[in-house]
């Protein structure tokens, strides 16, 4: 019997493709579920990479964050800190740095320390010799030069850089400017100085004083007893005249030595200054053609509250050295004006002269009393205003050059809210 015909296959044919098939799809099945794992690592995996980058990404916003915020400290402080690699190159510079120095950060990156910070500076007080030795400095001083060649006071702190592990990476150096602080020690000395002085001259006045007024009775009572035409007159008029010039002097002292005190009272000051200048302008009458006095100043008041008539006084003690230094003749530049400050408006006055100026010597000297350079003069002008303005909580600066003429400044707090 011949085998049945399936679709042309025999049924032996067909017994092995169906087997096979079978076998096949054993197989498919296999590969799917292989494919399926597969494809479940993949997506674990896909998952765990997109966790990782999450994780990536926020440590690099933290890590950010933090440099930023050490950045910002850097650039927030007021002592200047700079940093150098281990070949003495500079590495960070910041804000203060560039304030303190005069450099701008982009100018010194990179550049070798010595040539920034260490012209004529000893080397045992920069970083470079903590660098070597490992000794810190801490809270020391020196001189340094700026990038304008001024040479200014620094006090400074240096210690050695290094990473978690210990290597060194450079070293550090924190510094501040003590031109301020050097500024008001000198004025401390300055002040002890003249209060001794004082002290001592006012004792000396009160002792010089009786006997002076002896000699002034006695002198007076024997040119009365004179006739008008004895020669000896003459010479008693002199003792008279030494004797008068003698109690100016003193008087002048005691004055000097006097703690100020004030009466200050609410005022308009353009009105208070213009009654002063045109007070001025008479006592120098018979100078006055060749002075010429120009006011820039507001017509509308500042208001102010200050002691009037001692005010005058620093007024016209200034005018009267601006007329002294131009004995020829010249201008003098009266200004004024209100400035706003953050915690009280300030008055500003200026005046100006176009006279002989002075020179660096004379101008340290200026607020020493008794310092003149005039014959005749008493050298209590200045140091008088000096006291006077910072009794009034002010300041006065001095501008001038030989030759060229001089401007004082003299600002005030307004103090128009009654408190003193
Ligand atoms: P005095 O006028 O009695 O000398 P001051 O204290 O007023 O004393 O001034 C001290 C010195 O300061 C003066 O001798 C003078 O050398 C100098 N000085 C002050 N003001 C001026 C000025 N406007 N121009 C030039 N030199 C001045
Ligand atoms: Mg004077």
């Amino acid at each position: 019997m011949e085998e049945k015909e399936t679709i042309g296959l025999t049924v032996e044919e067909l017994s092995k493709f169906t087997s096979s098939y079978a076998h096949f799809n054993k197989i498919t099945q296999k590969l799917q579920k292989a494919y399926k794992a597969l494809e479940e690592k993949f997506e674990n995996l896909n998952l765990k990479l997109e966790e990782t980058n999450i994780q990536l990404r926020q440590s690099l916003a933290e890590k950010d964050r933090i440099s930023n915020y050490l950045n910002n400290i850097l650039e927030s402080l007021n002592s200047g800190v700079l940093v150098i690699d281990l070949n003495g190159g500079i590495t960070l510079f910041n804000k203060a740095a560039e304030e303190i120095l005069g450099y701008k950060t982009h100018q010194v990156l990179g550049k070798p320390y010595v040539k920034i910070m260490g012209k004529n500076v000893k080397k045992e007080l920069t970083p470079l010799h903590t660098l070597k030795t490992g000794i810190s400095h801490l809270n020391e001083e020196k001189e340094v030069e700026t990038r304008k060649g001024k040479n200014i006071p620094l006090g400074f702190s240096t210690s050695l850089l290094t990473d978690s592990e210990g290597n060194h990476l450079g070293a550090v150096e924190v510094f501040f400017d003590l031109t301020h602080l050097k500024g008001l020690e000198q004025e401390i000395t300055r002040v002890k100085t003249l209060a001794a002085l004082g002290e001592m001259a006012a004792t000396v006045a009160h002792e010089v004083r009786n006997p002076l007024g002896g000699i002034a009775g006695f002198a007076a009572l024997l040119e009365r007893d004179l006739e008008p035409d004895d020669p000896r007159k003459r010479l008693v008029n002199k003792i008279i005249e030494g004797v008068e010039i003698l109690n100016r002097l003193v008087i002048n002292l005691l004055n000097y030595t006097k703690a100020v005190k004030l009466n200050p009272q609410k005022l308009d000051f353009v009105k208070f200054l213009n009654d002063t200048l045109n007070f001025f302008q008479m006592d120098i009458s018979s100078q006055s053609e060749n002075i010429s006095l120009r006011k820039h100043f507001p017509k509308e008041g500042i208001e102010c509250c200050i002691d009037s008539e001692q005010f005058r006084q620093v007024i016209l003690n200034v005018l009267r050295n601006s007329v002294q230094a131009m004995p020829k003749g010249g201008d003098i530049d009266v200004y004024s004006e209100s400035i706003p400050l953050k915690q009280e408006d300030n008055v500003i006055l200026k005046i100006s002269d176009n006279g002989e100026g002075m020179d660096k010597k004379t101008k340290e000297k200026l607020f020493t009393p008794f310092f003149t350079t005039k014959d005749g003069g008493t050298g209590l002008g200045l140091s008088t205003v000096k006291k006077i303005v910072e009794a009034h909580k002010g300041s006065v600066e001095i501008e001038s050059q030989p030759g060229k003429g001089t401007t004082i400044t003299v600002s005030f707090p307004k103090r128009t809210n009654d408190y003193w």
